[in-house]
């Protein structure tokens, strides 16, 4: 019989530095794959189709919902974000580990579901370091920028619902510490 796979929920307010610490994790863990989430906005610069998102319009997502195909879904920052319940489901029975990069909504929404799973939110040093990083990147709009930061408040007033909280302060030293929670819950 294969061993059921287990669901690592990683949370963090846009600009936190989520992607570069879930990359060293699944560069580092074999074992765990990604969940490739889909969306409605629209791709930034370097992301591909089915590898970072699979992009899809506002109305094949609200499609989608009438059919029950979500695992679990919010939407952020005016746009749309799902998990597949298929995808989750047939990883899961082949014994698969998945990590999932979801917002606290989408959080809050599985961990109603009962399955075993390991929350971790990463916390960004300072709000005002956040807005920096934001402003850095050169992707979003200051509008966007604004919205993403005051997200930033409301999520991290909900970071005590998960079970770890990681803050990067220090790229590396988060790294570590991250990659020992996955250590940990892994055995
Ligand atoms: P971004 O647009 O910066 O890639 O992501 C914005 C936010 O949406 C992030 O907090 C990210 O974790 C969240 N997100 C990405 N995919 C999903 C998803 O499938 N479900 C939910 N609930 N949030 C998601």
């Amino acid at each position: 019989m294969v061993n059921r796979g287990k669901l690592y929920v990683v949370s963090a307010p846009s600009g936190a530095g989520k992607t570069t610490l879930v990359k060293d994790v699944l560069n580092r863990f074999k074992t765990l794959s990604y969940s490739v989430s889909h969306t409605t906005r629209a791709p930034r610069n370097n992301e591909q189709q089915g590898i970072d998102y699979f992009f899809i319009s506002r109305e094949e997502f609200e499609e989608k919902t009438g059919q029950d195909y979500w695992f679990e879904w919010a939407e952020v920052h005016g746009n749309y974000y799902g998990t597949s319940k298929g995808f989750i489901k047939t990883s899961l029975d082949q014994g698969k580990s998945l990590i999932l990069d979801i917002d606290v909504q989408g959080t809050c929404e599985i961990i109603k579901s009962g399955l075993e799973m390991v929350t971790i939110f990463i916390m960004p040093p300072s709000i005002e370091i956040l807005s920096k990083r934001l402003e850095n990147r050169g992707s979003d709009s200051k509008k966007v920028i604004y919205t993403r930061i005051e997200n930033a408040k409301i999520e991290i007033a909900k970071k005590n619902m998960y079970q770890y909280v990681v803050i990067n302060n220090d790229l590396d030293k988060a790294i570590e510490e991250l990659c020992s929670i996955f250590k940990q819950e892994m055995t």
